[in-house]
Formats: structure tokens, sequence, C-alpha cells
């Protein structure tokens, strides 16, 4: 988003968290009718002090002055219980409003297609959901009650002086305008600069996550040093921001508070006046004093407060703005059911496919069938377009032309649901999430409602070569993995992932197998969990061992986006084209050993 988009804040943004607001409507009420007694009570403070220094100074009452004392504590005590009350409800009423924001801009970003997440850092976004909703938390909590208190204040202590001495009034409201001026200019500068600010948060949080996120990599390269250098540039930028911000708020803060006290020196001065004149007692002018104090601090703190709303109003926008985003895969409106049992037959029609508009195209006319139970091989030079056919059939993107059907049925006529529960999908890579081994094979159910028993995850790790080093794990399957399951060797990681997937039970099964290379003994392990999962399902594999390539049903090589040559195994090479090349290159070499002595 550019700074011009940014400037077009739109005060909306903030109404739009009434929805969240409202279920707890009664409880702001409480805390509002705390609010108005206790503001009531602050406000009745100056008059109170005039009867108590003209009992004092005038009448020498001093009985009924120690009552005026006793009756002001018990009142501030009164108040005090107010305030506790009304700063409890708002707070928790915040927490829970806020919450719920977060919960809900977290539920859509998760929905949204994997392209979003590709075009920004995942750093940025959980900075969005952090911290600008804790810019949101406050204004909720804190700002809105000062903002009413200060209101009334504002509002009563006018009301108060007008009734008592309207002259000394206009004096006092003749130094407003330059306050309320002098809010709304800093209060745009505050929030453009705020907005810069986190920005920027959201950038050096999305380096120290990638960073966090490869950390191997990082140590691999030793790049620690580079990886702070990067982390310090966007702190640098952070705090060189905050600083401009700091500086603008200085200016701000200053030139209210000499506003403000200007105006209570000239009150000052002209009612000594008027009591020199005797035309005021000194408790008059105390509490005169108190009120016109009252009202500068009212709109010194609404002038700031403008500059936090603005704030607020520019955090709003950005959350809103990721809430309004919709995913550009989406179910159809009136889905095919897909029939039972799931035959797990894929067709691809003459499908183009383009990243973006601008980009090259990644897939151009590519047809290939997978019949039921069949296995299709996918081989091609790095770059082809293997991953990108794999991403289409379960609909991470949608094709740009032609199509793709699942049993028959385009995948674009079929609930997202449907499609995915049908196909299971062992990445290159797998990872974990943090939580035990239990939880981590379970995931493969998490999408449905279904309970799992202990035994059905027993048999996923059996059937997936996996539950005897499970079994060996200090807690069996319960033991924790760490994020990202850095505890597990790498076999044992595709191991659990296979064992997702036989828990998944899905008709058609996308294997992008590994290239890096296991030690001999994993490899076997998972290779017999592989040929055990593939049984009976229709599969695509990302092929990268010759081993693989040899049990195909079918083998498509792909180039450039282009399906060049289709065949098997031995028919393929006789043709001496791309594959021959691609086989006498790529295949390690002791499965080619393997493969002379077919
Ligand atoms: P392979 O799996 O065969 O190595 P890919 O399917 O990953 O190839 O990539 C095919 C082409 O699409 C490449 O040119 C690659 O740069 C491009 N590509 C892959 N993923 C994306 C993406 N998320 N955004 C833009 N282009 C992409």
């Amino acid at each position: 988003m550019t700074g011009k988009e940014r400037e077009r804040v739109s005060p909306k943004a903030l109404a739009r968290l009434f929805p969240r607001v409202k279920p707890y409507l009664g409880h702001l009420a409480i805390a509002t009718v705390c609010l108005l007694a206790a503001s009531a009570a602050g406000l009745a403070f100056p008059a109170i002090v005039a009867v108590l220094l003209d009992t004092a100074f005038q009448h020498g009452n001093s009985r009924l002055l120690n009552e005026i004392a006793i009756g002001l504590l018990l009142l501030f005590a009164v108040q005090a219980s107010l305030n506790m009350v009304q700063v409890y409800l708002l707070t928790a009423t915040s927490e829970r409003v806020i919450a719920k924001l977060r919960t809900d801009l977290f539920g859509h970003l998760v929905h949204l297609s994997p392209g979003f997440f590709t075009d920004r850092r995942t750093g940025e976004l959980t900075s969005r959901l952090g911290s600008d909703t804790s810019v949101l938390q406050t204004v909720l909590s804190t700002n809105l009650s000062e903002f009413t208190r200060q209101s009334i204040f504002l509002i009563g202590a006018l009301v108060m002086l007008t009734i008592k001495q309207p002259a000394l009034t206009g004096t006092t409201l003749a130094v407003a305008p330059l306050v309320v001026g002098a809010a709304f200019l800093f209060g745009r500068m505050l929030r453009r600069a705020s907005t810069g600010v986190q920005d920027m948060i959201a950038e050096a949080s999305g380096t120290a996550d990638e960073a966090f996120a490869q950390i191997r990599m990082v140590q691999s390269f030793t790049a620690e040093k580079e990886e702070s250098r990067k982390y310090d540039l966007h702190l640098f930028d952070v705090v060189r921001a905050a600083v401009a911000r700091a500086k603008i708020r200085g200016v701000f803060f200053g030139a209210l508070t000499f506003f403000g006290f200007s105006g209570v020196v000239v009150v000052l001065w002209e009612g000594g006046r008027l009591v020199l004149a005797g035309e005021l007692t000194a408790g008059a002018l105390v509490s005169f004093l108190l009120y016109a104090m009252y009202v500068a601090g009212a709109i010194a703190s609404l002038a700031s407060l403008f500059g936090a709303y603005q704030e607020a109003t520019g955090a709003a926008q950005r959350i809103f703005e990721l809430l309004d985003m919709t995913p550009t895969v989406v179910d159809p409106p009136n889905p095919i059911a897909l029939p039972r049992p799931r035959r797990g037959a894929v067709s691809m029609e003459h499908v183009y496919f383009k990243y973006q508009e601008e980009l090259p195209e990644a897939l151009h006319d590519v047809s290939l069938q997978i019949d039921s139970g069949e296995i299709l091989a996918l081989v091609g030079p790095s770059g082809a377009g293997k991953t990108t056919i794999a991403s289409l059939l379960p609909r991470f993107w949608d094709v740009t032309g032609g199509r793709i059907t699942f049993d028959g049925i385009d995948v674009r006529d079929l609930s997202l649901r449907d499609l995915r529960e049908s196909i299971g999908v062992v990445p290159q890579e797998p990872t974990l999430f943090s939580g035990t081994v239990r939880s981590n094979i379970a995931y493969a159910i998490a999408g449905t409602s279904e309970s799992v028993s202990d035994d059905a995850i027993e048999a996923a790790g059996l059937a997936a070569n996996a539950h005897e080093f499970i079994v060996r794990l200090p807690q069996g399957y319960d033991t924790p993995v760490g994020e990202r399951g850095v505890k597990l060797s790498g076999g044992q990681r595709q191991r659990l992932a296979i064992a997702r997937v036989f828990l998944k039970n899905p008709a058609f099964v996308i294997l992008d197998e590994a290239t890096s290379s296991l030690d001999s003994e994993s490899e076997r392990l998972v290779e017999e969990a592989m040929e055990e999962l593939l049984r009976g399902r229709s599969t695509l594999i990302i092929a990268h061992r010759l081993s693989t390539v040899l049990r195909a049903d079918r083998v498509v090589v792909l180039e450039h986006g282009r399906v060049v040559e289709t065949g098997r195994h031995a028919d393929l090479l006789d043709a001496e084209g791309t594959y021959a090349k691609l086989y006498r290159g790529q295949f390690r070499a002791g499965d080619r050993v393997a493969l002379e002595q077919l």
C-alpha cells in the first residue's frame, strides 16, 4: 500500500469495531454511569472548595470547615470506587473485543489463498495481529473513557463558569481556538508519523521472523551478523521514525501546556482584579480558577486524544483492509457433491497458468490424466512447472485457461472441503507443528469434526513405518516435537508426514519426493512406507528418483511449462529426448547402477 492510499483514512474504519462491541453494551452502560457519576463528583469539587475557603476566611466557622473537609473525603472515596468499577469494566471489555478482532483477523488470514502469503512476509502479518490491534485496545480501554470524562469536564466546567462569572468565561474561551487548532494540525502529523512507525515495526518483525524460521540456514552460512545487521537497519528506521514522532509529540504537548497555562494566567490576572475591586470572594476566585484549569486540561486532553484517535483510525484501517481481502480461490455458490467412494481420477485438460498477470506463463497447454489407482511421475528440470501442477490440483491457485477435473467434475465446481479432503500431500521437506507426535499425526483430520482414536493413530504410525521409532521416543506418541519438528530426523519427519496421509486416507496422493538423500536404512523405511501408501490410490509424484520413475504407470516430462514427452521409462529412454538427457544428468548415480542391473 502506498503512502497516498494511506492518506485517505476513513473514520468509518473505527466504526467497524462496533459490531464487536455490541455484545458488551450492558457492561459499557454500567461503565458509563460510573464514569458520569465520578465526573460529576469531580465537577462538584471546585464549588465545594469555594464554600470551604469562604467558610474559613470569612465566617471563621471551624466546625463547618471540618464537616466540609470530611464530606470532601467521602466524595472522593465514592469517586474512587466508581473509577475502579469503570476502569475494570472498560479494560475487561476492550480485551474481549480486541481478542475477538484478533480471532476474526487470524481466522480470515488463514483462509486467504497461498498467493497472498507469498506476496508478504508472515512476520508483518503477525505484527499487524499484535501491535495494530494493541493500538485499538488502548483506544477502547483508556482513550474512550478519557474522552468522555474530559468532555464532561469541559462542558460541565464551562456551564459552571458561565453561571458564576460570564465575563471571565469569555477570557477563558479566547485561548481555546489556539489549542484546538494546534491539536488538529499536530494530530494529522502524528497520525502520519505513527503509521510510519507501525509499518517499520512490521518490517523489523518480518526480518526477525524470517531469520528464526531459517535459523539453520543462517547459522550454516555463519550469517548471524548479517541477520543482526538487517534487523538493526530496520530498527534504525523504527527509531528514526519514532524519534521524528517524538519531536512532533514534544512540540504538540509543549504548545498545549503553554496555551493552557497562559489561559490560566489571564484568568488569574483578571480574577485578581475583580477580587481587588471587591466583586469576587477569594473562594469564588479559587473555584473559578479550578474550573478554568478543568477547561484547559480538558481541551489539552481532548486535543491529544485527537492524535490518539488518528493513530487508531490508521491501525483500524490497516486491520480492516486485511479483513476485506477476499481469497482468490473460493467455494462455488452451488458446489456439486463429490460422489463416494472417491475414485481419485484426475485430468488436466489444456491447462494454462500464470501466477500473476504480468508474469510469463508457468504452464502452457498442459494435458495429463491420472486414472483411478494410477501413478503418474512428473519429471523435468527445476522451474519446469512440476510444483505448479501439484498446487493446482488442490486449488491453491485456479487455472488461467483449460480445466482440471477430479472424478470427472471440474474442481471449481466442487466444494474446497470435498476436494481437499480427497487429496493427501506428502511435501518434500515435511514440517511439524509444535505439539506431540500424536497431535501431529491427528492433524490429518483437523479439518473435520471427526474424533480420532489412539488406535487409529497408532495404525497410521505402523503403516508409515514410524511406529517403531515413535515408541522409542521418551514419551512415545505423547513426546512433544519442537516447532517445525527440529528434534526429529528428516526420515522420521517424512514418515510422520506419511502417517498423516494414512490417517486421512484420501483417494489421491501428491508426493513431492525429497531430493536430499537419507541414510540407506532410513531411505528403505521411507520407500516401504510410500509403497504401502500408494497402494490402491491414484498418485502424482514429483519424482527425483529412478526407482519412483520405474514404478510409475506413466512419466510426464515437463520443460518450460509444457509437456514435452509422455510414456514409460524404457520408451522415453529409447526416444533419446529430454528425458534421456535428464536421466543421465539428474538421477542419482546409485540408482543408475541399480537400473543397469535390471
Ligand atoms: P518446478 O517445481 O518444476 O521446479 P515450479 O512449478 O516451482 O517448478 O515453477 C514453475 C515456474 O513458475 C518457475 O518459473 C517459477 O519461477 C514460477 N513460480 C513458481 N512459484 C511461483 C509463485 N508463487 N509466484 C510466481 N512465480 C512462481
